[in-house]
């Protein structure tokens, strides 16, 4: 192996494995360093994301989701079924497989693109040199004329409640969990929070999420967020907001939970606690001394809008930079830098990254909430389409939701848009892909979509924005 490199990725995630890919497919030399192991003690690529992130808790989503439909829903549709039942060590051993073939497929995209990949930890030292301990504990030295820092994030331990296996667990824990409890515990009504106490209540268990924040999902078009609350308490999650958890405590085989809210002060009694309380920015022995790379306060990398560190020829993406920590967020930035290495056009437009939540209804999002508009002093108009308004919807037995627009008065344009339904985080990509070319909501008004699709919401939305809806009453 060579000891230097047009470029070397420390940290193959979402962010980190794509940066690499696309630095070789520019023909440009490449190693990607990563030190995550699984619990079986192999080393993986694929980051946070692919082991203990996106990837499994949508094959828990997946199972959970279909599981609670066989029971609550099938009798609707006819189907009659005398027993049925979850066997919890199978649904896991076909996460593990999902997970499995995901992250051994970026070897083989590593080889085909002609990437280094280099399983152990890296360490930037002044000059662009990086220190790489190996998986047998060898040392070497390693040079690249480009470093792209790609470390990830970690889950944030709260002070007063540490993780204490198994009954006090982080996201990842709360991903391999072996049984059903009887009562689980969330602290944090984010992303993941909701998630996978939405994994867990379908399941069966009665789950109660503590909140410290008044409002649900705040930054979220509210709503959308109100939306959300009213379907996620219909599925017997208990959110209790402005409940700031305060300590946790084992006793015998339970947690006792000790939270503050606006009453005064509560203990919760749970068999499990998951601690999904946010994530932090991850740089673990990451930077020797004088590389001339700075954290801000809060830990993240400085980076500008390019991802270029202070230091020359040393970028930083994904979680480990300010911004959105999402999976393709950092894969963008990891493109962008890769192809700037190589001289050629780099960008990421920040302001239209869709956001997803994996819940059902699922719930998507992209550029401004009304809140956000509102607040610009921008003229603006919304339209709303219903779910229950739209055929295959209701032929799906999901007719719930709605899709929203919000766009200027002036000149049109669409500023956001708001999804709660059914399939959101696939029917807000054409929104995306409608704000990055700057569509109007004509634009989408004008275009044609299938009969009778989810994507007719959307359109329809669009419509309603000028009170020309056909399916639903313009008000
Ligand atoms: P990571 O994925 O954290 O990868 C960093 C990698 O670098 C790791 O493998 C780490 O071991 C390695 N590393 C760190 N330091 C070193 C070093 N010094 N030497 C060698 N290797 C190093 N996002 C979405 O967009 N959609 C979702 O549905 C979604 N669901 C999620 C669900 C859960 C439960 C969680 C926890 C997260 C979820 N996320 C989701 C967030 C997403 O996982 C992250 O945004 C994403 O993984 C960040 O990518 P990254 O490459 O920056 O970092
Ligand atoms: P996110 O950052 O989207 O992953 O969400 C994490 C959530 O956890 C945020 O909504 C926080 O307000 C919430 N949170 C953080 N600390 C506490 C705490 N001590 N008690 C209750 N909720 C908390």
């Amino acid at each position: 192996m060579a000891d230097s490199f047009d470029v070397i990725v420390i940290g193959g995630g979402p962010a980190g494995y794509p940066a690499a890919i696309r630095a070789g497919q520019n023909k440009l030399s490449v190693a990607c360093i990563d030190e995550w192991r699984n619990r079986d003690g192999n080393y993986a690529f694929g980051g946070t994301c692919l082991n203990a992130g996106c990837i499994p808790s949508k094959a828990l989503l997946e199972s959970s989701e279909l599981y609670h439909r066989a029971r609550e829903e099938f009798a609707v549709h006819g189907i009659k079924l005398t027993e049925v039942a979850i066997d919890v060590a199978q649904m896991q051993k076909r996460k593990a497989a999902i997970v499995k073939t995901s992250t051994q497929g970026i070897n083989a995209l590593f080889k085909a693109a002609g990437v280094t990949g280099l399983h152990g930890h890296g360490k930037l030292l002044s000059g662009r040199r990086v220190a790489y301990t190996g998986a047998d504990g060898s040392q070497r030295e390693l040079t690249g004329r480009h470093v792209v820092l790609a470390s990830g994030s970690a889950p944030a331990e709260l002070k007063s409640v540490a993780f204490s296996a198994p009954h006090i667990i982080d996201s990842w824990g709360a991903l391999d969990l072996e049984a059903v409890p009887k009562r689980l515990g969330v602290i944090g009504a984010g992303v993941i929070g909701l998630e996978l106490g939405s994994v867990w209540r379908r399941l069966g268990s009665e789950v109660t999420v503590l909140e410290a924040l008044a409002d649900l999902l705040p930054m979220a078009d509210q709503q959308l967020a109100k939306e959300a609350g009213r379907h996620f308490k219909k599925q017997g999650l208990d959110i209790r907001l402005g409940a700031k958890v305060r300590g946790a405590k084992l006793a015998s085989d339970a947690v006792e939970v000790s939270y503050e809210d606006a009453k005064g002060g509560h203990t919760l009694t749970v068999d499990r606690l998951i601690v999904a309380a946010g994530r932090r920015p991850y740089t673990g022995d990451l930077l020797g001394a004088g590389t001339g790379v700075e954290l801000d306060e809060r830990g993240f990398i400085k980076v500008d809008e390019h991802c270029r560190t202070g230091a020359e020829g040393v970028w930083a993406v994904g979680d480990c930079v300010r911004g959105p920590m999402l999976a393709h967020k950092g894969k963008e930035e990891g493109v962008m830098v890769a192809d700037l290495i190589a001289g050629r056009y780099g960008e990421v437009n920040y302001k239209v990254i869709p956001a997803v939540i994996y819940t059902a209804p699922e719930i998507a999002w992209v550029g401004q909430t009304e809140e956000q508009v509102k607040a610009s002093g921008r003229p603006y108009k919304i339209g709303v389409f219903p779910f229950p308004a739209n055929g295959r919807a209701r032929a799906m037995e999901q007719a719930q939701g709605f899709a929203k627009i919000v766009a200027a008065k002036d000149d049109d344009e669409i500023l956001g848009v708001h999804i709660i339904g059914p399939m959101a985080g696939e029917l807000i990509a054409e929104a995306v892909l409608a704000m990055e070319y700057a569509a109007s909501s004509e634009d989408l008004q004008r275009t044609i979509h299938a009969h009778p699709t989810l994507s007719e919401a959307v359109h329809e939305a669009a419509l309603a924005a000028d009170k020309r809806a056909i399916d639903s009453i313009n008000r």
